[in-house]
């Protein structure tokens, strides 16, 4: 096949190849606000290296879906961060049976809530529950425990991808690579809009950016471990490009910084 027509993930799949070799075991450290576009790059990225894809914001959605299934007041912050202590979760590559465009299974005390967390009522009080210390310190920390098996090289993949609003900032700071990935709030409504059209759950477009607005707010202007990019992250702002695009720029980031020589 010409070259000029291949798919430019497989070209990068060939050229990651012996890179990826060279990088292992590595963590990959991704933030960004709602609807920018990191997961979906964090887990292509993730896919052409064989590492991990860990999108910890699905934690956060986690405790709270569990938090309105338990009946809880969102604003009781004492029962959400206990519950946020005491619910067990399970977050793992998806299996053979569950290719229904799911990027990772999500378990929380062993049901599965992969697409549960994913409505407008987890989406309106998530930020609240991500702003409690308690519920931070309790997901924080397992973030970590996952984050070192990885670094260490001691798990089944050589390497992971996490993905959130504070991983380079104070989940993995000493990370191998971090990035921000932004686009303008109006671009990032358009995509949440086609998404939940798509989904068969459409919303008025004006509602949809409301949404990005009000969360945008939460999660930059919350006291504890605010969304902003790190002092030494990559910042990427993908408004006008397309996924494979993002996707390139992120290949490059990583390129950048394993010719730099530096070990992970
Ligand atoms: O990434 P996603 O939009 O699914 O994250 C849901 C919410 O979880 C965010 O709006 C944010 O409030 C919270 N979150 C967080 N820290 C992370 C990941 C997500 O506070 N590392």
């Amino acid at each position: 096949m010409d070259s000029a027509v291949k798919s430019p993930s497989l070209v990068m799949t060939a050229e990651l190849k012996s890179l990826a070799r060279t990088i292992r075991p590595a963590i990959i450290a991704i933030d960004g606000p709602a609807a920018s576009g990191k997961s979906t790059a964090g887990f292509r990225l993730a896919q052409l290296l064989d590492y991990l894809f860990l999108d910890t914001g699905v934690m956060y959605r986690a405790v709270t879906l569990s938090a309105l299934a338990a009946g809880l007041r969102i604003e009781d912050e004492p029962a959400v961060s206990e519950l946020a202590a005491t619910v067990h979760l399970d977050i793992r590559a998806p299996a053979a049976g569950e290719r229904d465009g799911r990027h990772c299974t999500v378990l929380a005390d062993g049901a599965d809530i992969t697409w549960a967390i994913r409505t407008p009522e987890v989406d309106r009080n998530v930020s609240a529950v991500s702003s409690y210390a308690g519920v931070r310190a309790a997901l924080t920390e397992q973030q970590r425990r996952i984050a070192e098996r990885y670094g260490r090289g001691d798990a089944e993949k050589p390497g992971i991808v996490m993905v959130g609003r504070d991983m380079g900032t104070v989940v993995v700071p000493d990370a191998y690579l971090k990035l921000y990935i932004d686009a303008s709030p109006e671009e990032r409504a358009r995509r949440r809009y086609n998404e939940l059209r798509k989904q068969g759950k459409p919303l008025p477009y004006a509602e949809v950016l409301q949404d990005i607005y009000h969360r945008d707010q939460y999660d930059s202007g919350r006291n504890l471990a605010p969304l902003r990019a790190a002092a030494d992250a990559i910042v990427i702002d993908n408004s006008t490009l397309t996924s494979d695009q993002t996707l390139g720029l992120v290949v490059q980031a990583l390129q950048t910084r394993a010719a730099s020589g530096l070990r992970p």
